[in-house]
């Protein structure tokens, strides 16, 4: 049997890193999707390629969809299928709503929302293919609480829940899954500039979490087959930040 490929937008750095490491621990093939951060992504790459798994390594900016079809189609000239697609790719450009800048706004759309939308497109139509496929889209906390001065970021966020339940239900009759991941306070560069205290006042469990547990959750929705009849969910994965 052909082994199988998973595509992880921005897994250069932080809890896209984690997955793409965890789902290669679990005998996938692994594409490292990056925007800027090459040499990052490349370690990610060797870390892979150092122990049995097989990794590449794709440059394009999700929040483009020319480049998002580029990045489909050199997944598929690389390996030939695509058996999981997890939409981590996210930024935040914080400020409260009167001081927004309109750039602030779009950009954090254009890729929180809108890449999420061009890869779902992409993969869906090889999934369909395939009539098989689990897609998982990393959301936030803020997309289900909402988080003052982050007016965009949420919007986004809570967009991806509504876009991930649609497209549950377009794909389910093929045996396609596709969930989202909430997590709350992860301990990576998106979080390290954030008052610690603070964040740790809200959460019930008393710390923030760290990729590698986001990582265990989405590899169990990616390849654990009894999660074949989860689909259209959103699970937190936030110490008990939302409940
Ligand atoms: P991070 O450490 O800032 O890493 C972001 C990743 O996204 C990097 O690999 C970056 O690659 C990539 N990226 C940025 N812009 C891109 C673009 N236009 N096209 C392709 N890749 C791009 O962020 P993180 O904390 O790991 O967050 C990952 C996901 O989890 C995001 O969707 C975020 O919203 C979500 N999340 C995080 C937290 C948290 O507490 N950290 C909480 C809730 C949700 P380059 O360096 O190459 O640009």
């Amino acid at each position: 049997m052909l082994a199988k490929v998973a595509l992880v937008t921005g897994s250069s750095r932080g809890i896209g890193r984690a997955i793409a490491l965890e789902l290669a621990t679990q005998g996938l093939q692994v594409v490292i999707n990056y925007a800027q951060s090459a040499a990052q992504a490349q370690q990610v790459v060797d870390l892979i390629q150092a122990g049995p798994g097989k990794a590449v390594a794709i440059q394009a900016d999700v929040a483009d969809p020319a480049q998002v079809e580029q990045l489909f189609s050199q997944t598929l000239a690389q390996w030939g299928r695509l058996d999981v697609l997890v939409n981590n790719a996210g930024i935040t450009r914080d400020g409260l709503t009167i001081r927004m800048k309109d750039d602030d706004w779009r950009k954090v759309l254009d890729l929180n929302l809108g890449g999420v939308f061009w890869c779902c497109r992409q993969a869906s139509k090889i999934m369909l293919k395939q009539r098989a496929g689990r897609i998982i889209n990393i959301a936030s906390s803020s997309g289900l609480m909402g988080n003052a001065g982050q007016a965009n970021y949420a919007a986004a966020k809570a967009g991806v829940l509504g876009l991930t339940k649609s497209l549950a239900r377009e794909l389910a009759s093929r045996g396609i899954t596709v969930n989202a991941v909430a997590p709350g306070f992860i301990a990576t560069e998106m979080t390290q500039a954030l008052n610690h205290d603070a964040i740790l006042a809200m959460v019930p469990l008393g710390r923030l979490g760290q990729p590698e547990e986001v990582a265990g959750l989405v590899r169990y929705l990616a390849c654990d087959p009894s999660a074949a009849f989860i689909t259209g969910q959103v699970l937190s994965m936030d110490g008990g930040l939302v409940m």
